[in-house]
């Protein structure tokens, strides 16, 4: 086995917004590794509340800070497009336990798929647990305060949607 001393690493999602629980991610892999790509899943089956151009521009706005960070849009297979990025690392947060047993199947069918591609879980702080973007939107849809879960500049398109949304 060859050891790798470059580290290109993946945070994919969708990002339906981006939440301080992926921003925490994002931050702890920056440091971790030279070189960071978050990965945005445009599956349009999901019917995101955000489009795609603005899911990218408010994580660039929430990743300005890092400089070892980019941001690239993806549809299909995740390890196509670990590969074509030329990364090796795929990182991901985990919650609950109920997030690991869909993200232990999905870490099985990637390393089937593409074993030299390695999965790596991070667990989430704890203040940020029970977060997660549907949460958020739910919250905001209802005006509820969720200044402490997302940015500034998120916490204001969510507003902005939804009072278009309701006129
Ligand atoms: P969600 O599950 O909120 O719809 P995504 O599909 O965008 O989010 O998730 C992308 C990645 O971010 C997944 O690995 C997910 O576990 C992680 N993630 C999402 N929210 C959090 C959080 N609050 N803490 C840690 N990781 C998180």
């Amino acid at each position: 086995m060859t050891k790798r001393n470059t580290t290109k690493a993946v945070c994919p999602g969708s990002f339906d917004p981006i939440t301080k629980g992926h921003l925490d991610i994002i931050e702890r892999a920056a440091e971790l590794f030279p070189s960071v790509v978050v990965g945005v899943l445009e599956n349009p089956s999901k019917k995101p509340l955000f489009t795609l151009e603005e899911r990218v521009r408010l994580i660039n706005n929430a990743i300005a800070h890092l400089d070892n960070v980019e941001v690239t849009c993806f549809s299909g297979l995740l390890v196509d497009f670990v590969n074509k990025v030329n990364g090796n690392l795929i990182v991901k947060g985990l919650r609950a336990i109920s997030d690991f047993e869909i993200e232990f199947q999905m870490a099985l069918n990637n390393k089937r798929l593409s074993p030299e591609i390695e999965t790596m879980f991070m667990m989430t702080k704890n203040e940020y647990s029970f977060l997660s973007s549907s949460m958020v939107k739910e919250i905001a849809r209802y005006g509820g305060d969720i200044h402490d879960l997302v940015t500034p500049e998120v916490e204001q398109a969510l507003k902005q949607k939804f009072s278009v949304s309701d006129k």
